[in-house]
């Protein structure tokens, strides 16, 4: 299929075909190629493109293909989202996507009970999806580390730098793994994020749609 074709493995196209998608959208037949190869991404596209599977197929795929022992209170790969609906839009798509994947897949969002966070997060997942704010606390309060995270996306930066979140993406990044892969999504371009993508950033492939 033309999912198999962006090198996508049968077991995830198959997938796909039980959501209904018959083919990619143009930001997942430029993104999805690029991210399985191990390329950081700076993507501009809006809501509606389809981004999130443009960059969590790949990341799924990778991670299968990289089989790890989760080390406790850690993430394998990283989402962060601007707002709490979007997280946890993403973390259901996930969800769906690797449905028969021997993944875990969790979400930590401000205005949910802390302790119950702490708790999935102490053996330690595979994808965390997570507003930065609660993020942060939970680092703070050491039910997370980040040096063990080497697969992160930054989901509608510009959205998470109109709300204030800027300074705590940026030390994020400095505590996650400085061998990783980023992706970074916005849907316009103003110059902090520029900015931000030429600082973290690796050779980024830019994709836009
Ligand atoms: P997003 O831009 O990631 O919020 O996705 C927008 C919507 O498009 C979601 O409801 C997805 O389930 C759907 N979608 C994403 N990719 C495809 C595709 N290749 N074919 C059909 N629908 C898709």
């Amino acid at each position: 299929s033309a999912f198999g074709a962006l090198g996508l493995d049968s077991e995830i196209v198959k997938a796909l075909g039980f959501q209904g998608y018959e083919k990619p959208t143009p930001i997942q037949e430029q993104a999805i190629p690029a991210v399985l190869k191990g390329r950081d991404i700076v993507g501009l596209a809006q809501t509606g493109t389809g981004k999130t599977a443009a960059f969590s197929l790949p990341l799924l795929q990778n991670l299968l293909e990289n089989p790890t022992d989760l080390k406790p209170r850690s993430a394998r790969a990283l989402i962060l989202s601007p707002t709490r609906e979007l997280a946890l839009q993403i973390h259901t798509a996930i969800k769906e996507y690797g449905k028969r994947m021997p993944l875990t897949i969790t979400s930590v969002i401000g205005g949910a009970p802390i302790r119950k966070q702490m708790q999935a997060l102490s053996k330690g997942v595979d994808v965390l999806v997570a507003t930065p704010g609660r993020l942060e606390d939970l680092v703070d309060q050491k039910a997370l580390r980040l040096d063990q995270t080497n697969f992160i996306v930054l989901d509608e930066a510009d959205q998470m730098m109109d709300i204030g979140f800027l300074p705590s993406i940026k030390r994020i990044l400095s505590k996650v793994a400085t061998e990783r892969q980023t992706l970074l999504f916005s849907a316009t371009m103003p110059k902090a994020i520029k900015e931000l993508s030429n600082t973290y950033l690796d050779s980024p492939v830019e994709v836009a749609v």
